[in-house]
């Protein structure tokens, strides 16, 4: 690497075909991406593939993004452990908490936002328009739910400073107004998924032709017991939503599941961590929003109250990776699954490609998967010490 005026040049093997790559990057984005011919030390240079793009990330290495209390300082430490995982970019997620806090909670995180502008490219706002169904709510609290409401909406998207980039909604609880709310929602530069949810395959459908992109954690915040023809599973398979999100920790959506749901759904998975504070952090007892969450020491994050699983402590890099050993299909598909077509949902050009942002993960892959360093939008910002 040759720094030169902002500029700098890197070696690498890209991470789809394995060939010898010589990158140019300048000002931030790449410059020039050519294929290094006939290069016998290639076997010695480190894999290159974009950054990791997490739509859902309740907390990391120790930190709540639900707490009230988040500094500055502790939404540094944040980013920059998403940083040391992998995480070029991600979407701070809120779940659902009283209607009147979003205001004043959301006006904050823009505030850290705009002081510290890293990895974190918005917020995901999962809730407060979920099932309210013992099946479907998971750990989010039923007094707090509600119908979707347009000035909700205008109120998130003023006080985020149009940050809002996710929203996830149950749209059968009342199947008109979420019509109108996925079509608004969209309109003002926010991606909608369905999750928490109990749609019929038809409400789908019709959410889909309103804009909705996406199902979130699917395979979680589901009833155990479901009829055969008539599941969430089965809907969504069938439905013509264009992705759908699976947390690949092999706790949340078992192994042989997790080999099931990814062949039907093939290039329409999406992966994401969904972690919590206890990600990349000690076992123990840990916070999502006013939830007292219990990790143990295989890293299970669990509520203390009612025993359901209140997020991961999935470390996205590794998610990867736990991916390709669950089904056997190629790391590199599973990167994709998690790098360029999480990018795609939120509009984001993303991808070894000239002209993008230069945000990626130089890493290898033996003795086993590990990140060397990680550089967001053409600057070094982690370098592993071994
Ligand atoms: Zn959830």
């Amino acid at each position: 690497m040759r720094p030169q005026n902002n500029a700098m040049k890197i070696e690498a093997r890209d991470y789809r075909s394995g060939l010898p790559l010589s990158i140019s990057i300048e000002k931030g984005v790449y410059k020039k991406i050519e294929r290094i011919p006939n290069s016998h030390d290639s076997l010695s240079f480190p894999w290159i593939a974009p950054g990791l793009v997490d739509l859902q990330i309740n907390g990391f290495g120790g930190i709540d993004v639900n707490s009230e209390g988040l500094s500055s300082e502790q939404f540094e430490i944040l980013c920059r452990k998403l940083f040391e995982n992998g995480c070029t970019h991600f979407l701070a997620t809120i779940i659902t908490r009283p209607r009147n806090s979003y205001q004043k909670y959301l006006q904050k995180l823009n505030q850290l936002h705009c002081a510290l502008p890293l990895n974190c490219i918005g917020f995901h706002l999962e809730g407060p328009f979920l099932s309210p169904s013992e099946g479907s709510r998971g750990v989010h609290r039923i007094e707090w739910m509600m119908k979707p409401d347009l000035s909700w909406l205008d109120e998130v998207m003023e006080a985020s400073g149009g940050k809002v980039k996710l929203i996830t909604i149950a749209p059968e609880i009342d199947r008109e107004l979420s019509i109108q709310f996925i079509r608004e929602a969209v309109a003002l530069g926010s991606a909608v998924a369905i999750g928490h949810s109990e749609a019929s395959w038809e409400i789908i459908q019709s959410a889909v032709i309103a804009g909705a992109k996406l199902w979130t954690h699917l395979g979680n915040a589901l009833s155990p017991v479901v009829p055969k023809f008539q599941n969430v599973l089965l809907d969504v398979i069938a439905s013509d939503l264009p992705y759908a999100s699976l947390i690949p920790d092999g706790k949340h959506v078992p192994m042989v599941a997790f080999r099931a749901l990814t062949k039907a759904l093939g290039s329409r998975v999406i992966l994401v961590s969904d972690a919590m504070a206890g990600a990349a952090a000690s076992p123990g007892i840990y916070h999502l929003g006013h939830i007292e969450i219990v990790v143990d020491p295989q890293g299970k994050a669990i509520e203390k109250q009612s025993g359901r699983l209140g997020g991961s402590t999935l470390r996205p890099f590794d998610g990867v990776f736990l991916a390709h050993k669950m089904t056997g299909t190629p790391w590199w598909e599973w990167w994709d699954a998690y790098s360029v077509r999480p990018a795609e949902i939120l509009g984001i050009p993303h991808g070894l490609k000239e002209g993008n942002e230069a945000s990626f993960c130089l890493f290898d892959l033996s003795p086993r998967p590990f990140l060397r360093e990680l550089y967001h939008k053409g600057k070094k910002v982690y370098c592993s010490s071994q």
